[in-house]
């Protein structure tokens, strides 16, 4: 078996001409019309001296012309590196000098900011602005069909296929380099565990440039002939039309976007009727969001669990009707979980320890570190800096980051068992736990919630907790607020929260 990312799109290509592959804003766009415009864009790209291996960044919001650059840079041999369109100048100046992007395809309304980064980033030769007309290279240009000979360079499942840069705790964003092979065995293994078929019509609304997206919404859709539905944007009440009009199958999405979807008053199952999954990942899911959801919409949500290191799942819930609430699922095929002490020794089955991770969706190593690289990866194993724990059944059950855990006089609180308790109540739309230092305790916990009712109190919420929860791990302060920080994916950043903490702290 080979895994590789233009073998499968070339074999949908043949099996399925005729069927779609994108909807965007009204238009199709067919497997035979999206290859033709692949070979073009790599043709074009070869034209302008990008060769096998070269890294040409992709900061496109969510579109069509992202899917055909993504394939077309993956058939010139290139490397793609997506960048987060709303990142600032700074921000895709490091990740273009870092990776030594010679290419850039971007928004035209970037044009200013990169075409002000030529002087920094001296090893950029070429770029292409998607959407003007003036630029010295456009998207016509990408796609402009020359009959020449060129000869695709013959790609292999080794081969570097993304390169995505991921923000640590501390320190600069590492670039995790990810082989065909990493990207197309998890895509097959998606495709395996949710059943992709060519009928479905997956919603795209995760930002593209993230891996969840890559592997879920594009790689894993057009390995199956299905159809892709992109969505530019998240914006709860026009994401329950578009799931209803356009008969959306799969809804895959973070819990956030869950909670948001959750709120909207005037909609029922009756829009939810096409949908045969509900696919979540990236973040906890709180069990009483799923229950709620589920109810509401009739639907099942499938939760899985990943990191941008292993492209992205390393477990999920499998579709079949052994699914278990609350956990993140089963290996995925190929791929083994482990839960480790400190010492690397496998513990028993329920006992807490790090999720390790082994098998072919397991990132090259990170970009030029080295040190970073076999600090992650200890003998093929990657260490997710998850603390998760494994039933009899193989399930797995995510109980916190690492780093996140707090400790209340030596007692460990994990903070997600305390948000848990919160999201019971129900004026609290969102919530996030961190530790702040208290002279006795060393920690205390403390909460930062967003409610859906102004009449609710922090002391009625600190009392709700105190009821359910043991004394240390109860929240002595709560704060109620408008909103809490998320990431482009809508994950919610604790750490943002402890750092402006301990800047109010310092400025006091
Ligand atoms: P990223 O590399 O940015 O995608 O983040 C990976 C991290 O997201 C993991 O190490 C986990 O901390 C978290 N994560 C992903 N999926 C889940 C999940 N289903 N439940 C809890 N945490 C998750």
């Amino acid at each position: 078996m080979t895994w590789n990312l233009i073998t499968s799109l070339k074999k949908s290509v043949e099996k399925y001409p005729n069927r779609n592959v994108i909807s965007f804003a009204g238009k199709d766009i067919t497997y035979s019309e999206l290859n033709k415009q692949v070979d073009c864009v790599a043709f074009n790209l070869a034209a302008n001296g990008i060769n096998k291996g070269d890294k040409v960044a992709l900061i496109l919001g969510n579109c069509p012309e992202f899917v055909i650059s993504y394939y077309g840079i993956l058939r010139a041999g290139a490397v793609v590196i997506p960048i987060n369109p709303i990142y600032t100048k700074d921000e895709i100046s490091y990740i273009l000098s870092n990776s030594e992007a010679k290419a850039v395809i971007a928004n035209f309304e970037l044009e200013a900011i990169i075409d002000s980064l030529k002087m920094e980033c001296k090893q950029i030769e070429i770029l292409y602005y998607v959407g003007s007309n003036k630029a010295e290279f456009n998207w016509e240009q990408l796609i402009e069909f020359r009959l020449k000979d060129y000869e695709y360079p013959l790609i292999t499942e080794e081969d570097l296929a993304v390169i995505l840069y991921t923000s640590g705790t501390t320190g600069k964003p590492k670039g995790a380099m990810l082989s065909h092979r990493n990207m197309a065995s998890n895509a097959e293994s998606i495709v395996k565990l949710v059943e992709f078929q060519k009928e479905d019509r997956i919603l795209a609304v995760l930002p593209m440039f993230h891996i969840f997206c890559l592997s879920v919404c594009i790689n894993a859709p057009i390995m199956s002939g299905a159809n892709i539905v992109i969505a530019q944007k998240f914006i709860p009440n026009e994401i329950i039309h578009t799931i209803f009009n356009e008969k959306v199958s799969l809804f895959v999405g973070v819990p956030t976007m869950y909670s948001f979807l959750f709120q909207l008053k005037d909609y029922t199952a009756e829009h939810f009727k096409t949908i045969r999954a509900c696919l979540s990942g990236g973040a906890p899911l709180p069990d009483e969001l799923i229950q709620r959801f589920e109810e509401k919409y009739q639907v099942t949500i499938l939760e899985g669990f990943g990191c941008t290191e292993t492209a992205p799942a390393t477990a999920f819930n499998p579709i079949n009707g052994k699914r278990k609430r609350g956990s993140v699922g089963i290996n995925i095929p190929n791929v083994y979980n482990m839960i480790v002490d400190p010492n690397g020794d496998e513990l028993p089955r329920g006992e807490v320890g790090e999720l390790i991770v082994k098998g072919p969706n397991v990132m090259l190593g990170y970009l030029g570190m080295p040190e970073a690289t076999s600090f992650a990866i200890k003998n093929g194993w990657f260490h997710t800096g998850d603390l998760a724990k494994m039933d009899e059944d193989g399930y797995i059950f995510i109980v916190d980051r690492m780093k996140d855990l707090i400790i209340v006089g030596g007692y460990n609180v994990y903070p997600r068992e305390v948000e848990e308790v919160l999201y019971q109540h129900p004026a609290v739309v969102e919530a996030a736990v961190i530790g702040i230092t208290d002279p006795v305790f060393g920690e205390q916990v403390k909460a930062f919630v967003v409610c859906n009712d102004e009449s609710v109190s922090a002391a009625e919420l600190i009392q709700f907790c105190s009821v359910k929860l043991a004394k240390y791990k109860a929240p002595r302060a709560i704060e109620i607020i408008s909103e809490l920080p998320k990431n482009s994916t809508g994950k919610i950043l604790r750490r943002a929260i402890r750092e402006s903490v301990e800047m109010h702290a310092k400025s006091n």
